[in-house]
């Protein structure tokens, strides 16, 4: 029977996702885009269905009410809800899939929007009911989350006896024109790079503050780039599940005037979450500078340059020290040419639609919450290599 999929979120991510699923109708079967905008949701299936001919539906959705999200499941017998609406929505979402019984899987973890905090704990608290409801929760299906620990995964199961450090390297290297802008939801984005730095090392997290720690790291097909240490949530669940790990750092790039944008901006309270009084009416900073920033979503158009994010792992095999680099590069104008949306949308949005598929053709299975790296990395590497996502791995010298 035709399988019914709905996709909740229909920003660039969103979209992203609305296309590839609907490059893989085989495995999704019956699409529904559904967001708090509607109009949202009908461009994206206007621009599928002029670019490659398929039909999807549409709906209006409020995920922040779990009765809302749990009538639109049921009405639409959907057989996987794919969130990447904002991890504000998590909890909601996870709550109405357990509520109908539908499996889950979401690209980012759970945030509450009052504190720039980001972690797993209330995501696998839901393991039980999951379990109980013998339904699959995917957790960070997207690049980091998602592809980073899948590459640490296959590091661990084809490379390695025991991994002792990982460095997570993200580079995109794209120019959009625009003195400055964020490539996925401003609001999201700036609460985690001006947040201070985190890392792992020999079982305690070491704190620093925002980008006081600098490496110049040379990207494969993009060059050398200063990148710097943030704390990324994938770590979170890495320490839990790769075998030996001693250490683990995330690393971001950023330029000079994105930098200089960001102190300016902080320096004048516009990053605050907190509610200030102007004018008679109650405002968040933060969110009115997303009001003022371009929409991501417009971002594709005019992006150039390319994208690198990847892992080096250290570590073991057969009693001697080995040192691999895995990593993918995309271009953010193939991205457009093909989906509509630049390259950081893209390498989100491919990885969500591949973790639905392999749950939807019952490649992947299991009763509760995973994190991704905890599933079988060879199906998910192969179908990188298929939709767009081509990988390549590099023996370091140690
Ligand atoms: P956007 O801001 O472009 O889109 C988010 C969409 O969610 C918007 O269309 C918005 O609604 C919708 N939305 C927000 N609140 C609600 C709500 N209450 N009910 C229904 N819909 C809602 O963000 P992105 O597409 O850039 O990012 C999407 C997700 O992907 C985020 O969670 C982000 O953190 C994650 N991400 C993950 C990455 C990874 O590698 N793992 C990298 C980049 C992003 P509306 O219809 O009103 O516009």
């Amino acid at each position: 029977m035709s399988k019914k999929t709905l996709i909740i979120g229909a920003g660039g991510v969103g979209n992203v996702v609305a296309f590839k699923c609907a490059m893989n109708t085989n495995s999704f079967g019956d699409i529904t885009l559904a967001s708090r905008t509607i109009s949202k949701c009908e461009k994206i299936a206007l621009n599928i269905k002029e670019k490659i001919g398929i039909s999807i539906n549409t709906a209006s959705i409020n995920a922040d009410i779990v009765d809302d999200l749990v009538e639109l499941i049921n009405k639409l017998e959907a057989d996987i809800v794919i969130n990447v609406a904002l991890p504000y929505q998590d909890l909601t979402i996870m709550d109405a899939c357990i509520k109908t019984k539908v499996d889950y899987l979401d690209t980012a973890n759970y945030e509450h929007p009052d504190s720039a905090k980001f972690e797993y704990k209330e995501q696998w608290a839901r393991d039980d009911k999951f379990k109980e409801s013998n339904i699959m929760g995917l957790l960070g299906s997207g690049f980091d989350p998602g592809v980073t620990n899948l590459f640490c995964a296959y590091a661990q199961k084809h490379y390695f006896d025991e991994i002792h450090t990982i460095d997570i390297l993200d580079c995109n290297d794209g120019d959009h024109g625009y003195p400055f802008a964020t490539n996925f939801n401003p609001e999201i984005n700036l609460r985690e790079v001006s947040a201070n730095g985190r890392y792992w090392e020999n079982g305690k997290w070491i704190e620093t503050k925002p980008m006081e720690i600098k490496k110049v790291w040379d990207y494969p097909e993009v060059g050398e780039r200063d990148s710097y240490l943030l704390y990324h949530e994938e770590m979170e669940s890495l320490i839990k599940h790769i075998k030996g790990l001693k250490r683990i750092r995330f690393f971001m790039t950023f330029g000079e005037s994105y930098l200089t944008h960001l102190k300016c901006l902080e320096n004048v309270g516009m990053l605050g979450i907190k509610e200030v009084e102007h004018n008679g009416c109650k405002i968040v900073p933060m969110q009115f500078l997303a009001t003022l920033l371009p929409d991501p979503a417009s971002l594709g158009e005019r992006t150039k340059g390319k994208t690198n994010i990847g892992i080096v792992a250290k570590g073991i095999k057969n009693g001697k020290e080995k040192s691999i680099y895995i990593y993918q590069v995309s271009d953010h104008e193939k991205c457009y040419d093909e989906v509509m949306s630049q390259g950081v949308s893209y390498t989100t949005g491919v990885p969500a639609m591949i973790g639905a598929k392999l749950i939807l053709d019952g490649i992947w299975s299991g009763k509760g919450v995973f994190n991704i790296e905890q599933l079988d990395p060879d199906p998910f590497m192969k179908e990188l290599n298929s939709q767009g996502l081509a990988w390549q791995v590099r023996e370091l010298e140690s």
